[in-house]
């Protein structure tokens, strides 16, 4: 595997929708990779993965976690769908994240992510301390692979979620710091969010997005090419320079159509480039 450069950029893909030979062709050498809810997670796929990534000498710093019944229709939806937080699902998207921790191991991919779902606000409230004990579950487990947790960021305020890992209290759980999804949740504005969050910061995604409409309750805001939203790209890029972080900057782009979300990934590859020379 080569060396990474810091700030090297690379792309957030998912196994069954992109090919690492798409993936590769695209220039980058680093990424992250999700699985589905019903991917098969076991040491056949395992292999399989680890021999197609090294036939394209693609680097994977994260896998992300996503889980089967998650929708991302709206704030309501999300509070009722997404991650840990909903008590039907909660036990089994625990045992898939675990799974996937394993999974991780035998690909030998040093952390995992996901979001773990809008965690409620008050540490008194039975929901927050179960979604806690999950959380340090998890990290505990990654921990016995040497692996980081990262927590997707975006759907609560970053005073919230640096209070929340401060009561997790474990050393390899940290955030995936999604600048967008600040602006798509209406969480608050990225950079300072960045800067508050930085000693938990592990990995980032380079995703631009529109602030929600006001005038429509519960509406997420709208994701957008990269450079063409309100994310500031260029601070963006200066202020993990200047925080020192070295990680690469993982593409993101959520968008349906596949040829447009390959044409915007091409495009913000090229954007970023022009700014970490
Ligand atoms: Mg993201």
């Amino acid at each position: 595997m080569p060396t990474l450069k810091p700030l090297e950029p690379g792309v957030m893909f998912w196994a069954g929708r992109d090919e690492p030979s798409a993936i590769a062709a695209l220039g980058v050498r680093c990424g992250q990779l999700g699985f589905a809810g019903d991917a098969v997670l076991d040491r056949a796929q395992a292999g399989a993965w680890r021999a197609s990534l090294d036939r394209h000498s693609l680097e994977i710093v994260t896998l992300f976690a996503a889980y089967d019944g998650e929708r991302y229709d709206d704030i309501p939806a999300v509070q009722a769908t997404v991650g840990f937080v909903p008590p039907a699902t909660r036990q089994a998207r625990v045992a898939r994240t675990l799974a996937l921790s394993d999974f991780a191991a035998h690909l030998g991919v040093p952390s995992i992510a996901c979001h773990v779902g809008f965690i409620p606000p008050k540490p008194s409230d039975p929901a927050h301390q179960a979604v806690l004990d999950d959380v340090r579950r998890v990290a505990d487990h990654c921990a016995r692979h040497n692996q980081t947790f990262a927590l997707e960021t975006g759907q609560e305020p970053a005073a919230e979620l640096a209070e929340f890992l401060h009561r997790a209290a474990r050393p390899n759980l940290g955030i995936n710091f999604d600048p967008a999804n600040m602006i798509l949740y209406g969480t608050g504005v990225p950079i300072p969010a960045l800067r508050l969050l930085r000693p938990h910061l592990l990995s980032v995604h380079c995703k631009d997005g529109l602030w929600p409409d006001p005038s429509t309750p519960g509406a997420l805001g709208r994701e957008v090419p990269l450079g063409s939203g309100a994310t500031s790209i260029p601070a963006f890029v200066a202020t993990l320079a200047e925080l020192d972080f070295t990680g690469p900057l993982n593409v993101e782009r959520e968008t349906e159509d596949q040829q447009a979300r390959y044409r915007d990934i091409a495009s913000a590859l090229a954007l970023l480039r022009s700014l970490v020379p």
